[in-house]
């Protein structure tokens, strides 16, 4: 037993492993893994440890990812590149600017390492481009025995289809090839909007804009909307100061104020809430796109997210808000809806369906499990998919039931990893 004690970013899980290692390539994961094979040691690759379920925990040898960052290749024509599973999202987005090219789509933190995010199936909101999964073109992966595998679309088809959302399952991913798209701007709106109006206007909302998403405040009919559009330009960024008032002091410091107090006397919560919701003002700004996708967040949460057949999200939040006026439970967290279109990776959260993502939070600390309960509830009504990385109850049992390709992942987990050396205590709830 070593005297490391990881955690993830919201402390919600620990793990004291065996023996860590921090491999610098492909051949030091191999030999990592033979090792550990041999000391009949179980392994996981960690990423940034954003995952708030315990999909990232081991008890055997805990590699660490933050050694394997090379950008091994850009190539501007083919519309790809290459990097290494640890390196982080924002330093990716860096060297891809670089090259004049950028990611089609993204979530709303670049923290997470590219092999973290991927595995978990990580996605912003989207009109056409979906999840970072749905961008990968190839991955090199270590397996069990030791071999190393490359597999895209074209190679080891099954592994790829089983593996971009892999949860860590099939093998220690060593490299992503992304798809990659010309460098583009952003121009983002950002206005209050009545939740009846949003719902009311959202396929009008969801087909103008290539990037649409809203935050509803619990206990209001207030939400605050983004549109996020490809411009032609020019770059119109948040002045410095403005960046700081709105997404450090506001989205940050002030909202980790408000939410300490909320936490000590809940009963404020409706008020704040609506105070909150209606000293949003509209903006306006244009960037380029990874500074528009991503930001900071630095107050410390948990979360649940389901993703849901789009088709009932309408439905779905009115029950939403129904349980949330009933007044059992106090929620200073907006509630995050986004937009994926179907995708063909067969454990993404999108998988064949077009897709609405919802998000409920709490602030760390405050209790949650009611909350979270009373609306896992009516996600899993309507067939919804629990975020892999995000806070869940589902079992095997019900995940088969909304995965229709849930069993051929399995068969092809059997054939990689028979003695389920990346196996661990999530996934064996997950896949049984
Ligand atoms: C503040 C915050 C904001 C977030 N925003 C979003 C968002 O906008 N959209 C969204 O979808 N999610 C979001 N998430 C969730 C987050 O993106 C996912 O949980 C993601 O998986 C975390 O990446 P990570 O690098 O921290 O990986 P970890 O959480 O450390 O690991 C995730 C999984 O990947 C596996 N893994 C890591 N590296 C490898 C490898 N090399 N080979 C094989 N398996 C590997 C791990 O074993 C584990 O199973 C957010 C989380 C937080 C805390």
């Amino acid at each position: 037993m070593t005297d490391v004690l990881w955690h993830t970013w919201a402390d919600t899980h620990q793990a004291r492993p065996k023996r860590t290692a921090s491999p610098n390539d492909t051949p030091e994961v191999v030999a990592a893994v033979t090792s550990a094979a041999a000391d009949d040691l179980r392994v996981r690759m960690v990423g940034s440890g954003h995952s708030f379920t315990d999909v990232a925990v081991t008890d055997g040898l805990l590699l660490s990812p933050t050694s394997l960052t090379k950008v091994r290749s850009v190539d501007p024509e083919a519309g790809t590149a290459t990097v290494e599973a640890g390196l982080p999202l924002c330093d990716f987005n860096e060297v891809l600017a670089g090259h004049g090219v950028a990611l089609a789509n993204m979530g709303d933190i670049a923290v997470q390492t590219m092999a973290g995010a991927v595995q978990t199936g990580t996605h912003g909101t989207g009109r056409d481009a979906g999840g970072l999964a749905s961008q990968v073109v190839g991955l090199e992966m270590v397996l069990a025995d030791g071999s190393v595998v490359a597999c895209s679309a074209e190679r080891e088809t099954e592994l790829f289809h089983s593996a971009r959302v892999g949860l860590g399952a099939f093998g220690v991913v060593t490299a992503l090839t992304m798809a990659v798209r010309p460098s583009f701007l952003l121009h983002a709106r950002e206005e209050p909007m009545p939740l009846d109006e949003v719902l009311e206007r959202l396929p009008e909302l969801r087909s103008d804009n290539a990037h649409f998403e809203f935050f509803w405040f619990p206990h209001t009919g207030n939400t605050n909307t983004k549109r996020n559009n490809i411009s032609a330009g020019p770059a119109r960024p948040l002045s410095r100061f403005k960046a700081w008032l709105d997404d450090d002091f506001l989205s940050n410091t002030l909202f980790d104020g408000v939410n300490r107090v909320c936490r000590r006397f809940p009963g404020t919560v409706p008020t704040v809430n609506q105070i909150s919701s209606r000293a949003l003002s509209a903006r306006t700004y244009t960037d380029v796109s990874y500074k528009v996708f991503a930001s900071v967040r630095d107050v410390r949460f948990v979360e649940m997210e389901y993703a849901i057949p789009a088709e009932h999200l309408v439905d779905v939040l009115r029950e939403a808000r129904r349980i949330v006026d009933r007044g059992d439970h106090r929620v200073s967290f907006p509630v995050e809806v986004r937009f994926a279109p179907a995708d063909d990776v067969w454990l993404s959260t999108a998988y064949g369906r077009d897709t609405a993502y919802v998000a409920v939070h709490m602030y760390k600390g405050t209790p949650y499990e009611a909350y979270f309960a009373d609306l896992e509830a009516v996600f899993t009504s309507v067939g919804g998919r629990p975020h892999w990385g995000k806070m869940h109850t589902r079992d095997r049992s019900y995940l088969e039931t909304v995965y229709p390709r849930l069993g051929e992942a399995l068969a092809v987990r059997d054939r990689v990893d028979p003695d389920r050396r990346f196996g661990n205590d999530y996934l064996d709830r997950v896949f049984g």
